[in-house]
C-alpha cells in the first residue's frame, strides 16, 4: 500500500469532513491491533474452529479429465460457515469493532449475503447489529432477511432513491456520521474510503496465504494461474494477494452480464472510467453526465458499478488481466460443475469457473490453474432452474 491508503493514483478519501476523525480512529486502531497477539489469536481461533478453516484446496480430477489441458483446483471457501468467504471479512472486523470497544455495528447489504455473515459474526461475538437494505432487495431477498432477523440482527429497510444498496449505503453512512461514539460500520468488500480497502483485504489474504502452501504440498509448487471473480473484488484480492511478487498469471473475472450495453453488465474495470464511488477513486460505470449506472448480472454479488481501488490500480500496472464472463457462461459453467464434480457453485465463482474452463485446454497438462471458489450456489437453485427451464 501507498502513503495514506492510495495505490497509485487510485484509492484514498473522498468523504464528508465529519467522517475523517471516524476513519482517523479505525486507521490507527487497525494499526495497532492488527499485529496484537492476541487479537491475531482470537481471529485464529474463530477462523478455524468457528469458521471452518483452512478449506481445502481440492483438485477437480474429473474436470480437468473433461476438459483436457491444465490442472485445475478449486479453492473451496463455500464449505465456510455461512457458504461464502464473507464471513473472514465479518469475523475480522467484528472483532475489531469489539476490541475497539464499538459495541454496535451497522452494515449494509444488496442481495444479503453480507448482511447475514455480519449477523452471524455480531452474534457469536455478542455485538448489537443493524443492517441497512434497499426496500426492493428486502423484497427480493426475503430468505436472507429472515436468516439475519433470526440471528439477531435489525433490518432497516430504506425507501429512498432507487431503494437498493447504493440508497442503503448512504443511509449506513447517516447513520455512522450521527452515532459515531459508539457505532462500528463493517463494510463488506475492499471498496470505500481509506482504511478499508486495506483492512478487508488484509482480512481476506488468509485465502491466498493458505492457497499457496497447500498448492507447494499438493504441485511441488506455485500454481500457473490464479483465477476469481470480481465484484467489490474482495475475494479476488484475498487469493491474489500473496501471490503478487510470484511469476503467477492472476486473472479477475467481471460479470459481462446480458450484454455489452451500459446497464447491461456490472464490468467496472473492463468497461468502465475513473471515477469517484463510495469514498474512493476507482473505477466506476457511469453514463456521460457523469451519473453513476445501473448494473446488471445473473450473480447478485458481482452487481455492484464500482471496483476496489487496489483492483484499479492492478489493472493499471498490468500486473492482474481482467476479463469478462456474461451471464450464459456463468450458468453453464455452475451446470458443468455442479455434474462433473458434485459441487453446486455460486453463481459469482461461476463466472470464474466458466473462464477457467475456457482456459484449461489451450494449456499443457503441466500447468495448474487455482480458481477461488468464493461461495456455494444454493442461494442460487430457483434463478438457474428458471433459465434451465426457458434454455
Ligand atoms: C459477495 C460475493 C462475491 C462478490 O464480492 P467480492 O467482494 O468481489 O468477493 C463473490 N462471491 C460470492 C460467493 C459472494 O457472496
Amino acid at each position: 500500500m501507498s502513503s495514506r491508503g492510495r495505490f497509485g493514483k487510485f484509492g484514498g478519501r473522498y468523504v464528508p469532513e465529519t467522517l475523517i476523525e471516524a476513519l482517523d480512529e479505525l486507521e490507527s486502531s487497525y494499526e495497532v491491533l492488527r499485529d496484537d497477539p492476541s487479537f491475531k489469536a482470537e481471529l485464529e481461533r474463530l477462523l478455524r474452529h468457528y469458521a471452518g478453516r483452512p478449506t481445502p484446496l481440492y483438485f477437480a480430477a474429473n474436470l480437468t479429465k473433461k476438459l483436457g489441458g491444465a490442472k485445475i483446483y478449486l479453492k473451496r471457501e463455500d464449505l465456510l460457515h455461512g457458504g461464502a468467504h464473507k464471513i473472514n471479512n465479518s469475523l475480522g472486523q467484528a472483532l475489531l469493532a469489539k476490541r475497539m470497544g464499538k459495541d454496535r455495528v451497522i452494515a449494509e447489504t444488496g442481495a444479503g449475503q453480507h448482511g447475514v455473515a455480519t449477523a452471524m459474526a455480531c452474534a457469536v461475538l455478542n455485538l448489537s447489529c443493524t443492517v441497512y437494505m434497499g426496500e426492493l432487495d428486502v423484497e427480493r431477498q426475503s430468505a436472507n432477511v429472515k436468516r439475519m432477523k433470526l440471528l439477531g440482527a435489525e433490518v432497516v429497510p430504506v425507501r429512498s432513491g432507487t431503494k437498493t444498496l447504493k440508497d442503503a449505503i448512504n443511509e449506513a453512512i447517516r447513520d455512522w456520521v450521527t452515532n459515531v461514539g459508539i457505532t462500528y460500520y463493517l463494510l463488506g468488500s475492499c471498496v470505500g474510503p481509506h482504511p478499508y480497502p486495506t483492512i478487508v483485504r488484509d482480512f481476506q489474504s488468509v485465502i491466498g496465504r493458505e492457497c499457496r502452501s497447500q498448492a507447494v504440498e499438493l504441485e511441488g509448487g506455485l500454481p500457473d494461474w490464479v483465477i476469481a471473480c470480481v465484484g467489490g473484488g474482495s475475494n479476488a484480492i484475498g487469493i491474489f494477494h500473496p501471490f503478487l511478487n510470484d511469476p503467477v498469471k492472476l486473472v479477475g473475472v467481471e460479470a459481462g452480464g446480458s450484454g455489452e450495453l451500459l446497464g447491461e453488465h456490472a464490468a467496472s474495470l473492463s468497461r468502465g472510467v475513473d471515477g469517484v464511488l463510495h469514498g474512493a477513486y476507482t473505477y466506476v460505470l457511469q453514463d456521460e453526465d457523469g451519473q453513476i449506472a445501473e448494473t446488471w448480472s445473473v450473480a447478485p454479488g458481482l452487481d455492484y458499478p464500482g471496483v476496489g481501488p487496489e483492483h484499479a490500480y492492478l489493472k493499471e500496472t498490468g500486473r492482474v488481466k481482467y476479463v469478462t464472463v456474461e451471464d450464459v457462461g456463468a450458468l453453464k459453467a455452475y451446470l458443468t460443475l455442479t455434474r462433473t464434480e458434485g459441487i453446486l457453485p455460486a453463481l459469482e465463482p461461476a463466472h470464474a469457473i466458466a473462464y477457467a474452463m475456457e482456459l484449461a485446454p489451450s494449456l499443457p497438462g503441466d500447468e495448474v490453474i487455482v480458481v477461488n471458489l468464493s461461495g456455494r450456489g444454493d442461494k442460487d437453485l430457483d434463478t438457474v432452474l428458471r433459465w434451465v427451464e426457458r434454455a
